[in-house]
């Protein structure tokens, strides 16, 4: 896999790798046999964590052991060599791999390969952030085919304000980079215009956080192949309960972990899940034939954006229910959009679940609760819209800011996808540091307030948000008539 030097195969090492590779070809029936025949729900609580190995590796542990280990030690020299050369699948060092983080990667390699005819599979990162930097930076070498050469890629402007950052200000202001922003991601035509003979890679964030934009995967994923491009899609705000891009073409997801996957609000996690082979016109075997397996032992070792074992056991405890929160929230969520859309002191509401959404012709072809036809309660597809909605107050950024400072149950965070609801409005806070142009572009104006709706009753938190309005209700007639 390195690549660079050849590895010299003892008998010894020989040993390790027959018995290796019967322990792989027993995944992969596995895999085939039980896991792909098995329902979201099923994969989603236990991954590829099977009896035989709780039985005989963990004293029977029914939960994911957690691997608080720096290495791994090995048997002799010829398992050591073997591991290192990576013939065979073992940890070593934990910035490499671990057991942990392995049960993690499964579960959602599985999860957003569900339903997908391919072969996926997932590294795990240190964050969300760790996982567009490690999904994107190996399309952008800058030696390509023996040559320096120009490099650019093609991103939604709709996008989280860390992501702004990093492809704006990381990439192409310190790295020459250039980053092509697209302003209307459902128009194809600006996409392919984008497009010339030093792009790399496209890349989209959908819904996005916090404006909610959407665009056509299918489209775009068919755009980015006539280029021999990947399509790379940021799906943190769907999770792979409503929405699975790679089945639909995209080459690579890209997940905050910390967000709706988990809802716990522990920790910081992220992953990069990946369809193999991809397309790419990067000339590098390893890198196409499986780009998660590739960032991990490679690129990932050498940068270090590894994921702690205990956070990675955490997260994948709080994944296991995911289709359940995911179905609940969204229902909640739809009501309180129905009553801000009502509201007095409400200017106008975003939720992709609205009908009068301009979008939500197009996200209903994608978003839907995964197996709702095989769920009792519903016995046919349904579709779901996630949790994450805006709207924007009215009388400007003054009375939003009223309005924000009299929320007594939901929390005032920059954070969002918890299992408690909280709300944050961007322009002061997620959205600060990209100023005045970059919040234009990305369509946020100063009285807009994301609201992420949790697991409570939806009663109680519309009971919030009436009170805190009302509050500036109170307020606002003498600003209104001046
Ligand atoms: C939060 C978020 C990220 C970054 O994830 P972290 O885990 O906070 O690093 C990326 N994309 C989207 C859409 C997000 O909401």
């Amino acid at each position: 896999m390195s690549g660079a030097n050849e590895i010299h195969i003892t008998p010894g090492m020989q040993r390790y790798i027959d018995k290796n590779n019967a322990y792989l070809a027993e995944r992969d029936r596995y895999i085939r046999e039980v896991v792909k025949k098995s329902k979201f729900d099923t994969i989603a609580v236990h991954g590829l964590y099977t009896m035989e190995d709780a039985l005989e590796d963990y004293q029977g542990s029914i939960i994911e052991p957690i691997f608080m280990s720096t290495a791994q030690a090995f048997h002799d020299s010829d398992e050591m060599a073997a591991a290192l050369g990576y013939l065979i699948p073992s940890w070593s060092y934990s910035r490499i791999a671990n057991p942990s983080t392995y049960y993690y990667e499964w579960t959602l390699a599985l999860l957003e390969g569900y339903g997908f005819d391919g072969h996926t599979e997932c590294c795990s990162t240190s964050s969300g952030m760790a996982a567009i930097m490690t999904a994107v930076q190996p399309f952008l070498v800058h030696r390509f085919h023996n040559v320096l050469e120009r490099r650019n890629f093609v991103a939604t402007a709709q996008c989280y304000g860390g992501t702004f950052q990093q492809f704006q200000v990381r990439l192409a202001e310190e790295r020459d980079v250039e980053c092509r922003w697209v302003e209307d991601p459902t128009n194809l035509d600006e996409w392919a215009s984008k497009i010339d003979k030093e792009t790399r890679f496209l890349y989209g964030e959908l819904p996005s956080n916090p404006g909610l934009g959407f665009f056509d995967i299918e489209a775009v994923a068919d755009l980015a192949h006539s280029h021999d491009l990947p399509l790379i899609v940021d799906s943190t705000v769907a999770t792979p309960a409503l929405l699975r891009p790679i089945c639909h073409g995209a080459d690579i997801v890209v997940q905050s972990a910390t967000k709706t996957l988990t809802s716990s609000g522990f920790g910081i996690a992220g992953a990069v899940i990946a369809r193999s082979p991809l397309v790419t016109t990067i000339d590098n075997d390893a890198l196409k034939n499986n780009f998660a397996i590739y960032v991990k032992y490679l690129p990932n070792r050498d940068y270090g954006p590894n994921l702690h074992p205990l956070q990675a056991v955490m997260s994948l405890n709080d994944m296991r229910t995911l289709r359940t929160k995911m179905d609940r929230m969204s229902q909640s969520t739809m009501k309180v959009a129905r009553f801000l859309e009502t509201h007095p002191n409400v200017e106008s509401v975003q939720y992709l679940g609205l009908p009068d959404h301009p979008l939500h012709e197009l996200a209903s072809k994608y978003l839907w609760l995964v197996d709702a036809e095989h769920d009792e309660l519903y016995g046919k597809p349904v579709n779901r819209y996630g949790h994450l909605m805006s709207f924007c107050v009215k009388g400007g950024p003054e009375r939003a800011r009223e309005f924000f400072d009299g929320l007594q149950r939901i929390w005032r965070a920059t954070d969002l996808g918890r299992i408690k609801s909280v709300a944050t409005i961007p322009s002061i806070s997620t959205h600060q540091q990209q100023g005045e142009e970059g919040r234009l572009l990305a369509g946020i104006p100063p009285n807009l307030v994301r609201l992420c709706v949790g697991g409570e009753h939806p009663d109680d938190v519309i009971a919030d948000l009436d009170q805190a309005l009302h509050r500036i209700g109170t307020s606002t007639t003498a600003a209104v008539t001046r």
